[in-house]
C-alpha cells in the first residue's frame, strides 16, 4: 500500500462537473491499493475575487481578517470534493486547518507551515481518503493565516513530509513543466525530468507552474515531486535531486515575470559609503534589491546607481528614498513597466559563451537590456515590459529549445 499526496489546483476544481472528475481520479488511485490525502485549492479566480472584496472594504484591509477571508476559497472545494467522493460510495472526509491542526509560523499571507498533528488523519486513511484545504493554516496564537499566493503547493509538500508518503503529485491544467509557459509560447517543450535546483530557479523567476517554497522544502527534505495534468493520461514531469538528468543542454527554460520595478537614481557622489547610505533604510523593511548596476563615474565624480526591487515595494521604496537626507542626487526615476527574462539551466555551468548568446538574441531584436543578474545557473535580464514575449520566443529559439 502506497501513501499518496495529490494536490489539484484552482482549475482542476474549477467547476462542479471538474470536482466530479477529480473524485473519479483519486477513486481511481483508492481502487488500486493506494492511501490518499487530496489536497484542494480554491477555485481559479476565487482568490481574486476574494481579495477585490476586501480592497472594495479598505485599501488596508486588516491582514488577520484577509487571511480569514481567504481560506474561505479552499473550504468550499475541500467540502465539495470530500462530497463528491461520498458520492462514489468511497469513504471521504474533510478535515480543515484547526481541525488537524496545520501549525504555521510568521506573518499573516506569508506564513509557513511548521507541523501538524498526522495522528487522526493517519487512522482515517486506514479506511477512507482525506480532503484538506491547501493554502491555509494556524498560527501559534490559534489564528487562521494563508501561506502566500499559489502556496497550495507548499501545503501538499508540507503533507508528503510529515505524512512520509511515497509520493507528492501536483495535478494541474498542463501536463508538466515546459521549457517556458506553454500558454504563451506554444513551441515550447514538455521537460521529462528536471532537478530541483533548476526547477527552483525557473519558479523563483516567474514558472508558476510550482510555487517557489514549496520546491525549495521539496528540495530540502529530499521529496520528489511529480507535475501532470488532471485533463489528459499524459506522462508528466518529474522533480527530483540532479541524479540521472542530461545536461547536455546548455539552458533548460526560460521563465519571465513582470514583478519588479527599476530605480535609477541619477547623479549620485561617488565616495565611499554613499551605496550603503541608500540601500540600508530598504534593508530596515525588508525591501529586497535584486540587481545593482553602478555607471562609471564623470569627472566631476558624479555616478549613477541603477537597481530593482519587487514592484509592490515602489511605493514603499519612493516613499523611503525621498525622506533620506543622508544621499544627494540630480534626479531620481521609476520605471515599473519592465519584465525580467532569465534563461535557467545546469548546464550553463559547463557552456562558454551562453552570456554573450544571451545578449547577441536580443541586440538582433533590437531590446534593450536595462538591469543583468547572474548565478551559477540563471542569467537575468531586465527589458522593457512591451518586449517580454518577443524576448523569451528569442532566447527560446537560440538555446535549441523550440
Ligand atoms: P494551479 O492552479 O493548478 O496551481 P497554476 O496556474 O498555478 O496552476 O500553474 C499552472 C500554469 O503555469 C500553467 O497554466 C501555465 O500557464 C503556467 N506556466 C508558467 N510557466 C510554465 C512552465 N515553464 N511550464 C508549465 N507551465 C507554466
Ligand atoms: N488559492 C490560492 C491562490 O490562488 C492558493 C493556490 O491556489 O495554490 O493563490
Ligand atoms: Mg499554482
Amino acid at each position: 500500500m502506497i501513501k499518496k499526496v495529490l494536490k489539484f489546483g484552482g482549475t482542476s476544481v474549477g467547476t462542479i462537473e471538474r470536482i466530479q472528475h477529480v473524485a473519479n481520479i483519486i477513486k481511481n488511485e483508492y481502487d488500486n491499493g493506494n492511501q490518499i490525502i487530496a489536497i484542494v485549492s480554491a477555485m481559479s479566480g476565487k482568490t481574486n475575487e476574494l481579495i477585490k472584496f476586501s480592497k472594495n472594504i479598505s485599501a488596508n484591509f486588516d491582514k488577520r481578517e484577509l487571511d480569514v477571508l481567504l481560506s474561505s476559497g479552499e473550504q468550499v472545494t475541500c467540502a465539495l470534493l470530500a462530497g463528491a467522493l461520498l458520492e462514489l460510495k468511497l469513504n471521504a472526509k474533510s478535515w480543515l486547518n484547526w481541525q488537524i491542526p496545520i501549525l504555521t509560523e510568521g506573518d499573516h499571507s506569508n506564513a509557513r507551515i511548521i507541523n501538524m498533528n498526522v495522528s487522526q488523519i493517519n487512522d482515517f486513511l486506514k479506511k477512507g481518503i482525506a480532503v484538506v484545504p491547501g493554502f491555509q493554516g494556524i498560527s501559534e496564537r490559534g489564528d487562521i493565516t494563508t501561506i502566500g499566493r499559489g502556496g497550495s503547493d507548499a501545503t501538499a509538500v508540507a503533507f508528503a513530509k510529515l505524512f512520509d508518503a511515497e509520493t507528492c503529485e501536483i495535478y494541474t491544467d498542463v501536463d508538466g513543466v515546459y521549457s517556458s509557459d506553454p500558454n504563451k509560447i506554444p513551441v515550447a517543450k514538455k521537460i521529462d525530468k528536471i532537478s530541483y535546483d533548476e526547477m527552483l530557479e525557473l519558479s523563483s523567476l516567474g514558472a508558476k507552474v510550482m510555487q517557489s517554497s514549496a520546491v525549495q522544502t521539496a528540495m530540502m527534505y529530499n521529496i520528489p515531486l511529480e507535475v501532470k495534468s488532471t485533463f489528459t493520461n499524459r506522462k508528466g514531469t518529474k522533480i527530483f535531486d540532479q541524479h540521472g538528468i542530461d545536461y547536455s543542454k546548455s539552458v533548460t527554460g526560460v521563465a519571465y515575470s513582470k514583478d519588479d520595478a527599476k530605480i535609477t537614481l541619477i547623479g549620485v557622489e561617488d565616495k565611499p559609503g554613499v551605496a550603503a547610505n541608500i540601500f540600508e533604510p530598504l534593508e530596515k523593511v525588508q525591501i529586497n534589491v535584486d540587481m545593482v548596476i553602478q555607471n562609471i563615474s564623470s569627472i566631476e565624480k558624479k555616478t549613477d546607481i541603477t537597481f530593482t526591487i519587487k514592484r509592490d515595494d515602489l511605493e514603499k521604496t519612493k516613499k523611503i528614498l525621498e525622506e533620506n537626507n543622508k544621499i544627494k542626487y540630480q534626479d531620481i526615476t521609476y520605471n515599473d513597466k519592465v519584465a525580467k527574462v532569465s534563461i535557467v539551466g545546469a548546464g550553463m555551468v559547463s557552456t562558454p559563451g551562453v552570456t554573450y548568446k544571451m545578449f547577441k538574441g536580443l541586440a538582433d531584436k533590437k531590446i534593450n537590456i536595462l538591469a543583468i543578474s547572474t548565478s551559477e545557473i540563471k542569467l537575468s535580464v531586465i527589458i522593457d515590459e512591451n518586449n517580454t514575449l518577443d524576448a523569451v520566443k528569442k532566447l527560446h529559439t537560440i538555446f535549441d529549445l523550440d
